[in-house]
């Protein structure tokens, strides 16, 4: 009967690694081969076009339509020499993944022929016909498509035979219909404000820059096991499956050697990320068995999360190679850990200063905590709008539900950064603040340690923890795009260092002086900003009743965590920072909140089939082989001797009719769930009935099924079980 388990197997048990493919030369002399990069444009373009496009992506100024013309010529001319015969716009939907149509480069040549053809203005800008992405009603098929347009910030670069183009992706009245447009509007929104806060310090300053090294974790499944496995082939989540008597409690995985035939694999992606341009650095194990990471050195913010999304595109790709599946949801096993892209982020200054280093001079010191206290404001004020960023109905499985730790936003400092602050707002201003004669501003007392002790032992539970010289953001789910985490910390920030100015300045027109103004208001902010602050454990329970005291947002549900994206002063933030409009965060929300059901209709509609298709015919196969046993114990022996030992049996077939039971007849109750679900229009209200009345069936039905998998006979068990999945590689 569970002919296609025992099969894969035995197919997963036997596999050999598949050697990577790796060139001869060095990285170094491979390294972006793929990309059409500054020395390829360089190689490509005339002088007079270099120059017009680096100074456009260094300064983020227009191309006319003449320079596109001649970049698009060389560009294809780069790309056909590399044997690519299409191009496509690439482009990041608000589905999570990006999105491509290829077009081939040829045209009619007006004599019947064809010629190799690729204009600017085919470059530039496309109208793929991509009614089909969500767009919160943003775009009404009468009224206006959407277009693509290219984001020369970030270099082209060829998968396979085709050459892609970074595009951003907007509707014809402006609004965006993707990642890629708000993120680079928050970063320009951050340069514009920290550069003004630098300016306090240092005048030299032009440009802040902001930067992501994201770290992602995944894992890796033999495909025929994946294949025999529905849940995971359509939901990337096993949606039953009993925990495997040995899972991570033995932290072997984590620092074990990598197993050979993933080894291989990780070679094979390291070789293409490299051709890519994508600058991988680390692999390792991860702790839960057959999870692994890979985190890149870090890069400018969009070509950071440009180069993440490729990344995961590549993986899916590579895996197959190897007869892997790579799962990048965040909780594709119970009970072991799961995956999360935690997003290390900073800003750095053209001047070549990280903001978040304190720096081995005072007057970086007073910087780097404006920037500190800056930021631990944003995130206080912003917390359930950080939250809204990275919910999702697959990251809530990872955060916020059974065995996860609790969804709350909060930041660790580490015991150093969190004295220096604690010292600061009991200082006066002689003590806090130094004025030298060129009047430069330096912090007054004592020196902040370049190398942080806590930056070597720090708190893994929190999901905004202070690294070093970066903040890592550890709350992004391993399956998103890390853009939308990114552009509500970047347009918070910026709108928080505009705050800082104002009200400096308000206290300067008050006659105060810049150093005092400076300093009364980082004293106000480390006051109000302190219920952010939290070093302790953030799974345990207590802090889950610490955090609703300090009036941290706690809220649970998915679907009412978007609600976070609509408050007044969200709007006006992201209004003020020129990063969304509320029509754009409106039609968003109804795209999360569309989606949000989608995945758990999907969910739910597999584990109905799973329960009533796959699992139950099996157990009731299983019990009627009991029912003839007892029935033959009856035949064979005397009554006193029958019912000693019929009793076992009889009382499994109990235990077994109880579970059989139960999940028919919530399985029932599940589809009457959705059915009445399924009328609410408010997306809304319907997410929220998704979320209230489906998900809570979900976990009850698979209670049940996970109990029979423990009495049903394994050979008749339809299902790779979880020592299957997790362990053979
Ligand atoms: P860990 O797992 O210990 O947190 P990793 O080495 O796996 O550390 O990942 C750290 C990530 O942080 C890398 O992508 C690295 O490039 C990035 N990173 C380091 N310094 C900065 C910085 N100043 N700004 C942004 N990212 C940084
Ligand atoms: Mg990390």
């Amino acid at each position: 009967m569970s002919i296609s388990r025992f099969n894969a197997v035995e197919k997963a048990s036997n596999r050999k690694a598949v050697e990577a493919i790796t060139p001869k030369q060095k990285v170094s002399e491979y390294y972006g081969e793929n990309v059409f990069n500054r020395k390829a444009m360089q190689k490509y373009l005339s002088k007079e076009t270099y120059k017009a496009l680096t100074h456009a992506i260094d300064n983020g100024t227009p191309i006319d339509r003449e320079i596109a013309n001649h970049v698009a010529a060389g560009m294809r001319m780069w790309a056909l020499e590399k044997g690519v015969t299409h191009y496509t716009h690439w482009f990041q939907p608000l589905t999570d993944g990006t999105a491509e149509k290829h077009d081939a480069f040829v045209e009619h040549d007006g004599n019947g022929g064809m010629i190799e053809e690729f204009s600017g203005k085919l470059l530039a800008q496309q109208e793929p016909d991509a009614s089909s992405f969500p767009n919160g009603g943003l775009r009404n098929t009468f009224e206006a498509r959407g277009y693509s347009a290219w984001d020369p910030s970030s270099p082209a670069f060829i998968v396979d035979d085709t050459l892609c183009i970074p595009t951003v992706f907007i509707a014809y009245t402006g609004e965006a219909l993707d990642y890629k447009t708000p993120l680079i509007r928050s970063v320009e929104a951050l340069n514009k404000a920290a550069k003004e806060v630098c300016n306090y310090f240092n005048e030299d300053v032009h440009k802040v820059i902001t930067y992501l090294g994201w770290e992602q974790e995944y894992f890796l499944v033999d495909e025929e096991l994946y294949s025999a496995r529905p849940d995971l082939s359509l939901t990337e989540r096993t949606l039953l499956g009993h925990e495997s008597a040995k899972n991570q409690q033995l932290d072997d995985h984590y620092f074990g050697a990598i197993p050979s035939r993933v080894q291989e694999f990780m070679k094979d992606l390291e070789v293409e990320c490299y051709k890519l341009g994508i600058p991988v650095k680390t692999r390792h194990n991860e702790v839960a068995p057959n999870q692994f990471e890979l985190a890149p050195i870090y890069e400018e913010c969009n070509l950071a999360n440009d180069h993440n999304q490729l990344l995961m595109s590549v993986m899916k790709r590579v895996s197959r190679r190897h007869n892997f599946r790579v799962l990048l949801h965040e909780k594709p096993f119970m009970g072991v850990n799961g995956s999360g892209k935690h997003c290390n982020w900073s800003m750095g200054t053209d001047t070549g200063i990280n903001l978040f280093s304190p720096g081995k001079d005072r007057e970086d010191n007073l910087r780097f905590i404006t920037f500190v206290v800056n930021t631990l404001m944003a995130v206080y004020k912003y917390n359930a709008l950080l939250k809204a960023s990275i919910a999702s109905a697959t990251n809530a499985h990872r955060l916020g539900a059974n065995e996860a730790p609790p969804a709350i936003i909060s930041s660790f400092l580490g015991t150093q950064i969190s004295e220096v602050l604690d010292k600061f707002e009991n200082s006066s201003i002689e003590d806090a603040i130094e004025v030298d004669d060129k009047k430069r501003l330096s912090l007054g007392f004592g020196q902040i340690p370049e190398l942080l002790l806590d930056n070597t032992d720090r708190n893994r539970t929190s999901p905004f923890a202070f690294t070093g010289n970066r903040f890592e953001f550890r709350a992004p789910g391993s399956s998103v795009n890390c853009g939308s985490a990114m552009l509500a910390v970047n347009s918070a920030v910026a709108h928080q260092l505009q705050q800082f100015k104002k009200d400096v300045e308000t206290l300067q027109a008050a006659g105060k002086s810049k150093e005092v103004a400076i300093f009364e208001t980082l004293k106000a902010y480390i006051k109000e900003s302190k219920p952010i602050r939290f070093d302790g454990n953030g799974y345990c329970d207590e802090w889950k009743e610490e955090a609703a005291r300090r009036g941290l947002d706690c809220e649970n549900s998915v679907p009412l965590q978007y609600d976070a994206y609509l408050k007044p002063e969200v709007i006006r933030m992201f209004k003020e920072t020129g990063v969304l409009n509320e029509k754009e965060l409106e039609a968003r929300n109804e795209v999360k909140w569309e989606i949000y059901i989608k995945k758990v209709q999907i969910e739910a509609r597999v584990l109905g089939d799973l329960s009533m298709n796959h699992i139950i015919p099996v157990v009731l196969h299983y019990q009627s082989l009991l029912l003839s046993n007892i029935t033959k114990l009856k035949e064979t022996f005397s009554p006193e001797e029958y019912e000693d030992l019929s009793a076992e049996p009889r009382r499994l077939v109990r235990k077994i009719s109880k579970h059989v039971n139960a999940v028919t007849r919530m399985t029932d109750e599940m589809i009457e769930a959705r059915k009445k679900a399924n009328v609410i229009t408010d997306l809304r209200s319907k997410a929220i009935a998704y979320h209230d009345t489906v998900v809570p069936f979900l976990d009850d039905i698979r209670e049940h099924i996970d109990e029979l998998e423990l009495m049903v006979d394994n050979q008749m068990w339809p299902l790779p079980k979880y020592r299957e999945l997790l362990f053979i590689r």
